[in-house]
């Protein structure tokens, strides 16, 4: 069942509420695929009931070019989530319905989080995530909320929202999906070429090597050869490459063993940003 409006989903959620069982959240932007459908799958056999929010929240774009072509499927979305068969309702609002009459982010700061990796890139970017999640939060109530470890900074500031906000949600993390070559799903793949899809593969391989060779090789030589493996390459262009402690999220010079790291990419296959990122120890 899909609902443009909280109100709505309000009355078909506050029989759960009231009986005390347990619903579920998945937060997306729609243009859903099997990475999505994970996330979906968890919460179904977790919760009595899951809402899957379809959304393209404006204020966590930076790029308006990035904005206006980001892909739109509600219908193919609602298909794919009713083929489950299983107890979800599909939130897909205009962003009045989320935000009132301003949609405007909230400032809000996540202890550092934001301020590394994809927060220097996309300014405002992790503003705009933290006050949609929010606004969901408070319109759901949901018991527990899942994310995926694609968007591990994300997944990190999320936990410190529910934090700050003081919000009683259990936030999950699930693994990343991968296509068969190893490049991450995402939405933004539709918009790559064949060329281009087959080529973004290497940030996978990318990030295998740096895996493979993490207890070898200091961290500041895993930054010059893999820099180096970007200039050679013709078709992705590097943002940036950061090993960072998982907690922090910290760019990392010199290895503890104490700590856990991931490495992380940002890179343009064309027009399209990529991002990913893999566990190191
Ligand atoms: P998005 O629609 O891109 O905002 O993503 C919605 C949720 O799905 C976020 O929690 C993402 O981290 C998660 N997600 C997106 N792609 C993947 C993937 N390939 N594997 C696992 N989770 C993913």
């Amino acid at each position: 069942m899909i609902f443009h409006e909280q109100q709505l989903l309000d009355k078909e959620l506050d029989p759960y509420r009231v009986l005390k069982k347990k619903v579920g959240l998945v937060p997306t932007m729609g243009a859903l695929h099997e990475g999505h459908l994970a996330l979906v799958k968890k919460s179904v056999a977790e919760n009595e009931i899951t809402v899957v929010s379809i959304f393209v929240n404006p204020t966590q774009f930076d790029n308006s070019k990035d904005l206006q072509k980001y892909p739109r499927t509600l219908d193919e979305d609602s298909k794919l989530l009713r083929s489950l068969n299983a107890k979800i309702l599909i939130y897909a609002p205009q962003p009045d319905d989320l935000y009132g009459n301003k949609v405007v982010s909230k400032r809000y700061s996540f202890g550092g989080l934001e301020k590394q990796m994809e927060g220097k890139f996309r300014s405002g970017h992790f503003d705009g995530v933290g006050t949609v999640l929010n606004l969901l939060f408070r319109a759901i109530r949901p018991d527990q909320a899942y994310f995926g470890e694609k968007d591990f900074q994300q997944l990190q500031i999320v936990r410190k929202l529910v934090e700050i906000e003081k919000l009683p949600i259990n936030i999950v993390g699930c693994p990343i999906y991968r296509e068969p070559h190893g490049l991450a799903m995402s939405s933004r793949n539709k918009r790559l070429s064949q060329v281009e899809f087959d080529k973004a593969g290497f940030i996978f391989e990318t990030l295998q090597w740096v895996r493979s060779n993490f207890s070898d090789k200091s961290i500041p030589e895993l930054q010059k050869i893999v820099q180096q493996k970007f200039k050679e390459n013709n078709y992705l262009e590097l943002e940036y490459f950061e090993i960072a402690n998982i907690k922090n999220l910290i760019p990392a010079k010199r290895k503890r063993k104490r700590n856990k790291y991931r490495a992380f990419i940002a890179a343009f296959a064309g027009e399209v940003r990529l991002i990913d990122n893999m566990a190191l120890n």
